[in-house]
């Protein structure tokens, strides 16, 4: 007995210092390291204090509340939440001095109320460009920006940026985006609107549309070291996967020829085998939608899921191969280290890595463990 936790994500943060320091050279431009939805699994806190490390020099979220619980860590470096619901808490942002994406006249009033008289609000005008989501409509962008310039001048605000989204559709349409933002950024300086800060791309145009840099990236998946391309892989960008999901063997049993294997019994077998139950589930963010397809290392030896995936547990039907109770499974980590790729559970379950990092349940207990500890033997 090991005490080993049953269900365990590595969080591999040397990794993460190390991507964000090789996508900043790369990008050669501010770094807003996107650490919403728990740092996209990896732990929030560990992973903003990691790309902070590798030379992000700002942090992006999606909501105040994430915000918040980054600042209540002790994270000083400038955050900025963008995604609000219909009462959000400005006054709290403006307290814990989080800057705050706007998407209409009616968030930045609220954000400019929200600001202590010595103490200006940081914002960052999100104008939208064709993605569909929040942004202020172009229609509406003269005036918004108007009304920011005044409420700078008058000292409620500070212009700190202006952004938007890409669809990442096509390089094309990603291109016409970009257009369409450059139009807004004139019409803003116009009005008297000059930000620091211009940022539209995420990891995907940060990486493929060197022309949508301009002077600031908002980089999520890419700094844990997955990558945003179809068709290039994390170690074809330098890129080095942060999160190395792993169990250990719970149980093994030989079977006959025939024998059904989970719910369903959608796997029987060919002829005596052993089946190994692993101790992992869709309650862990194993995607059931992967049944009888995810692929599995246990030991240094490659299988597939045999059957259902169950909230708890699945097996794999190892054959003739010598598995034992204890021995590591590892569903995915990194891949030039012989591990599945967690893109490979993506295309498992018709998906994209990111919803797998993102889903890996409560269970699983998430150890920070430097890079050599992720490529050695338990
Ligand atoms: C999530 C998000 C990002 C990061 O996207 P990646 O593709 O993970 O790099 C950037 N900007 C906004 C507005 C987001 O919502």
């Amino acid at each position: 007995m090991t005490g080993r936790p049953l269900r365990e994500a590595l969080i591999d943060v040397e990794a993460i210092e190390q991507n964000v320091r090789h996508l900043r050279r790369l990008v050669q431009t501010e770094v807003i390291a996107v650490v919403k939805a728990d740092g996209y699994g990896h732990g929030a806190v560990r992973a903003a204090t990691a790309a902070l490390s590798g030379g992000a020099s700002r942090l992006g979220v999606a909501d105040i509340a994430e915000a918040v619980a980054l600042r209540r860590a002790g994270i000083t470096a400038p955050v900025v939440a963008w995604l609000h619901g219909p009462d959000p808490d400005f006054r709290s942002a403006a307290e814990h001095g989080i800057e705050l994406g706007i998407s209409s006249i009616v968030q930045l009033q609220a954000a400019a109320a929200a600001a202590s008289p010595d103490h200006p609000v940081g914002v960052h005008l999100k104008v939208e460009t064709g993605l569909g989501r929040n942004g202020v409509e172009p229609r509406e962008w003269v005036r918004v920006c108007a009304e920011a310039a005044r409420l700078e001048r008058v000292g409620h605000l500070r212009v700190v940026g202006v952004f938007s989204h890409l669809s990442n559709t096509s390089l094309a349409d990603d291109r016409a985006a970009l257009a369409r933002f450059h139009d807004a950024l004139d019409a803003a300086a116009e009005v008297g609107v000059r930000p620091p800060l211009r940022h539209i791309a995420a990891s995907n145009a940060a990486i493929a549309l060197p022309e949508a840099r301009l002077n600031c990236v908002r980089l999520g998946i890419a700094i844990y070291g997955l990558s945003p391309l179809a068709d290039r892989s994390s170690a074809d960008l330098g890129l080095r996967p942060a999160m190395t999901l792993r169990s250990s063997v719970a149980a093994v049993r030989r079977v006959p020829a025939g024998q059904g294997v989970s719910y369903g019994y959608t796997h029987r077998t060919a002829a005596e085998t052993t089946l190994a139950l692993i101790p992992l589930g869709y309650a862990d963010g194993v995607p059931r939608q992967a049944s009888g397809r995810g692929p599995v290392m246990i030991g240094d030896r490659r299988f597939t899921v045999s059957g259902r995936i169950a909230m708890d547990q699945f097996v794999v039907d190892v054959g003739d191969a010598q598995v034992a109770v204890g021995d590591e499974v590892v569903l995915f980590g990194d891949p030039t280290l012989g591990r599945p790729a967690a893109a490979e559970w993506g295309d498992a379950a018709d998906t994209i890595d990111y919803e797998i990092v993102t889903r890996i349940g409560p269970r699983v207990h998430r150890t920070a463990v430097s890079s050599e500890m992720t490529g050695g033997r338990p």
